[in-house]
């Protein structure tokens, strides 16, 4: 199979130099092996995520001479995959039918408070480990016709090792239960969480190779199981380093210095912003 990679911006805020660092490696990985790159808006959030932030990573990608092979059947040639308009149900369907998600009525509070700490090898996009309180015994396949108006959580396997090869920072392992918990699937105001949309897109546009920050790392693992829980075959991944801005903090969208809007309307030009972001570590 060919290599694909992906681009999948969420549209929470301008692009910075820290994603679109990202997005060239990924760029450059994928036309290094004579592979193509699709473009995905991860708009799932609907609180978090604004269409006028959406046109503006699209133009900002086209006016750094970014560019992806194709999009849907609608919207046009070079259209992006837009998460909001896709229906990841029949995935939702899947896993309940095989016993590996349950229904879960607890609060992010209730989480919060049950101060089960995630190990400290869990890395930066840890969370707390739930606690299990809706886990139902093993081997009970909850009853639903839809995921509708409660959360579900897969059920992770305690104490199993986890590995991959990541082409940066070669292998990785975590331990499912002690350095991430059972994770959401779906959240209650009916939308797909984070790790369901993206394993389930990744496996419809039959991505070769995830290239990311590392703030996703132990995310791959959790997305590890989900692959193997459909019976997908995994991606390889690719974990890039996170930049960081002159007081060592990870770039972020809410700093806005560092947006490639900004940088452009500083008068940049596109090469000069785009040194930038090949140069900058
Ligand atoms: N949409 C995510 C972000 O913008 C990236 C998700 C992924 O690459 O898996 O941070």
């Amino acid at each position: 199979m060919s290599y694909r990679g992906r681009l999948a911006p969420s549209p929470t805020g301008y692009l910075h130099l820290g994603h679109a660092r990202t997005f060239w490696i990924a760029q450059e990985r994928a036309r290094a092996r004579g592979g193509e790159l699709v473009l995905r808006i991860e708009d799932l959030d609907r609180d978090r995520c604004r269409s006028e932030f959406c046109d503006a990573i699209i133009e900002d990608l086209r006016w750094l001479e970014f560019n992806w092979c194709e999009g849907p059947d609608v919207g046009g040639p070079h259209a992006p995959y837009v998460q909001s308009q896709r229906d990841y149900s029949s995935v939702w369907e899947r896993l309940r039918a095989g016993g590996w998600i349950y229904p879960c009525t607890c609060s992010r509070r209730d989480v919060r408070n049950a101060l089960v700490a995630p190990h400290e090898h869990a890395g930066v996009d840890a969370e707390p480990i739930y606690p299990g309180t809706c886990r139902p015994p093993a081997g009970k396949i909850a009853d639903a016709n839809s995921p509708a108006g409660v959360s579900w959580r897969f059920r992770v396997p305690d104490g199993e090792t986890l590995g991959f090869c990541d082409g940066r920072l070669g292998e990785q392992k975590a331990v499912a239960g002690r350095d991430f918990g059972d994770f959401l699937v779906w959240r209650k105001d009916d939308i797909p969480a984070y790790q369901l949309a993206v394993v389930a897109d990744d496996a419809a546009m039959q991505i070769t190779e995830v290239v990311r920050g590392e703030d996703l790392l132990v995310s791959t693992f959790r997305q590890l199981l989900l692959y193997r829980a459909l019976g997908f075959e995994s991606p390889a991944f690719y974990h890039c380093e996170l930049l960081t801005d002159e007081n060592g903090q990870r770039l972020a969208k809410r700093n806005d210095a560092l947006s490639v809007r900004t940088l452009c309307q500083r008068g940049l030009s596109p090469q000069a912003v785009a040194n930038m972001m090949q140069t900058a570590v």
